[in-house]
């Protein structure tokens, strides 16, 4: 895919969400990282996702330095996915690169992408943390759980400690604009599409400034996201539970009228009854419950929403 008389274009996304403070830090190590590959020209593609500090003044500031840089403003905050989307869409590089703005996705790695890419025939290079150093252990403990419970229950690999950061070719990219849904959820999508991916490991890099935009609930809405949207398994739970539940009740009925024959007597067990009731009335409101988060992202999903609206760009192709 090389072209033979001009160099290989990347660009990189860099989606941004209150990150004025990490922007001068991530500019600083792209430019070392791009003096470094002579090969290659840059795009920079800064989205600002909404932010309410000084994101897009800083962004302004750097585009006005730096020809390679461009920036897409979002209306409001719509979520890194859709940041991540805008990005792909308009980014039109030979290879495009997704990568976070605190630096916590080393672009360091990326000369070892681009050999992963251009030379060993991969079409995507992705990386993934082996430790989590520097984060709470109650949110790598369920961020754990949360990828164990993903691979069992969804067709499509998800790899424990992947990050968005990776580098893919021109055919990885398209597959990935075809798929234009409303509930996004990258880290299935990059292993849907298929393709060969390298996968290379780092250990954790604490963010160089600002806070993390995820907390906890964040990160669980987040994750229930990714099961709606790679896996009906919960749906059938739900059947098999009823299932069950009528075994359980059959025996039941048969248990009682035997007993009445053989032993007779009035019935009793009225403390045993309210508990069964208990349990089997939360048991439907649970199944109603998995019903309702998938009619409520098909809902949404219906009606075609654009992913994220443009408030301002640098880019000529932008309405
Ligand atoms: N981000 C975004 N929109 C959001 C939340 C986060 O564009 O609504 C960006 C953020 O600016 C950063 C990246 O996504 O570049 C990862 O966010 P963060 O570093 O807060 O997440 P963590 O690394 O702690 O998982
Ligand atoms: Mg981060």
């Amino acid at each position: 895919m090389k072209a033979t008389n001009r160099k290989t274009k990347i660009s990189v996304i860099v989606p941004c969400y209150n990150e004025a403070e990490a922007l001068p830090y991530f500019y600083e190590e792209m430019n070392r990282i791009a003096d470094g590959m002579q090969e290659n020209d840059f795009e920079i593609l800064f989205i600002n996702d909404g932010s309410r500090d000084a994101t897009l003044d800083e962004m302004k500031q750097l585009a006005a330095r730096d020809a390679r840089v461009k920036y897409i403003s979002f209306s409001r905050n719509f979520g890194k996915e859709a940041a991540i989307y805008a990005g792909l869409k308009h980014a039109d590089g030979d290879l495009v690169a997704i990568m976070d703005a605190d630096l916590q996705d080393p672009p360091s790695l990326l000369p070892q992408m681009y050999h992963a890419v251009m030379e060993e025939g991969y079409d995507s290079a992705a990386t993934r943390r082996v430790t989590r150093k520097g984060e709470p252990q109650i949110r790598s403990f369920f961020a754990r759980q949360f990828y164990k419970l993903m691979n069992k229950i969804s067709d499509t690999d998800i790899v424990d400690g992947a990050r968005d950061f990776r580098l893919m070719n021109r055919p990885f990219v398209n597959a990935l604009l075809e798929l234009g849904e409303y509930n996004r959820f990258s880290k299935g999508l990059f292993g849907w599409v298929g393709f060969q991916t390298k996968w290379i490991e780092f250990e954790n890099v604490e963010r160089v400034a600002g806070e993390t935009k995820w907390s906890f609930w964040k990160l669980l809405a987040y994750s229930i996201e990714g099961i709606v949207a790679f896996s009906t398994k919960p749906l059938a739970i739900a059947s098999y539970m009823g299932v069950g539940m009528c075994g359980v009740g059959a025996l039941a009925i048969i248990f009682v009228i035997v007993r009445q024959l053989l032993f007779g007597g009035s019935a009793f067990g009225w403390p045993s009854l309210v508990c069964i009731i208990l349990f089997l009335g939360g048991l439907q409101l649970l199944c109603i419950g998995i019903l309702g988060t998938y009619l409520s992202k098909t809902y949404l999903e219906v009606k075609h929403r654009p992913i994220y609206i443009c408030k301002e760009t640098n880019l000529p192709d932008e309405e």
